[in-house]
């Protein structure tokens, strides 16, 4: 019998990560398959029983159940516990351990793209909802500490630097003065929803003080350039979209699971096709 995995979420019938897994699984020519599994909130623990009753070997979650399934697994790594939210979920020693791959697979992304040292670059994080956490948390674990963190909601920034547990030297912002001080970021990542599909002409931060040589990344993937990456780009910033992101965290949770790591480029391709090829 294949080995089976799958992705938890509400709704899920959109999801791209069953196509993108299940390439993975054929091209390394692992015997697995990967479904999604439609689980409303009021049902997550009996889903979660469910899945280790029916030998799922490990799972990914989405919205809305990243923090609610916290207290029903038998260990989550440090990291996810520090972000407050799990997206990967693996079957050890008949226990289910969580961890978080979207900041992982962020910064992953991020270093391919923007191939100089992030370390003492000054970064502005524009956002602070689950994602801005995975990826603001992940880079101060990995040394890069000059983040900037700005959001519409300034208590929620607050919050989000207050409880990170690695060291870390920026400053809270609204979103108008990281606005008014854009030209000293070498890095800005925008974390928001502000842009996606369907609100596709809206802008979360004024890009008229953007230093030119600035690396702009938007999280978003739907549509693949947001008007944000538009204007940088217009601005001959370079750019990068959330597809790697998404690709990447899929690939580090494949390789919890299986130990082997996928070829990144292929499940790339697969889920712009799914996406109509943009
Ligand atoms: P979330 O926890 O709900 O956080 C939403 C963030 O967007 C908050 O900072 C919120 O500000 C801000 N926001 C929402 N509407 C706004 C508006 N009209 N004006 C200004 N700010 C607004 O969501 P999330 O899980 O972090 O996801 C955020 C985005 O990232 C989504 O577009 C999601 O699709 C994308 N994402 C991509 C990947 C990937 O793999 N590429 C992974 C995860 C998420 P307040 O705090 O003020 O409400």
């Amino acid at each position: 019998m294949k080995n089976l995995f799958g992705v938890i979420g509400d709704p899920i019938a959109h999801s791209m990560s069953p196509a993108m897994q299940n390439a993975a699984f054929n091209m390394l020519g692992i015997d697995g398959c990967y479904h999604p599994f439609h689980i409303k909130p009021q049902d997550l623990e009996a889903g979660v029983r469910g899945m280790k009753a029916i030998g799922v070997q490990g799972f990914n979650v989405t919205i809305p159940h990243k923090t609610a399934i916290i207290p029903m697994l038998d260990g989550v790594d440090p990291l996810a516990q520090a972000i407050g939210a799990v997206n990967t979920v693996v079957r050890e020693k008949d226990q289910w351990i969580g961890y978080n791959t979207d900041g992982k697979g962020y910064v992953r992304a991020l270093r391919e793209g923007y191939q100089e040292a992030l370390e003492n670059k000054q970064v502005l994080i524009i956002g602070a909802g689950g994602a801005a956490r995975a990826i603001y948390y992940t880079l101060t674990s990995e040394q890069v500490t000059r983040i900037d963190l700005a959001n519409r909601t300034l208590e929620k920034a607050k919050e989000l630097v207050k409880r990170c547990p690695f060291p870390s030297d920026g400053a809270v912002l609204t979103v108008e003065e990281a606005a008014g001080q854009l030209e000293k970021y070498d890095i800005i990542i925008q974390t928001t929803s502000v842009g996606m599909a369907p609100n596709t002409e809206a802008v979360p931060i004024d890009l008229s003080r953007l230093n030119p040589k600035a690396f702009v990344s938007d999280i978003i993937y739907n549509p693949f350039e947001t008007k944000l990456l538009k204007q940088a780009k217009q601005r001959r910033a370079r750019t990068q979209n959330g597809l790697k992101m998404f690709v990447y965290q899929g690939a580090l949770a494949f390789e919890k699971w299986t130990g082997a790591f996928p070829d990144t480029s292929k499940m790339e391709e697969i889920v712009r096709n799914q996406l109509g090829g943009k």
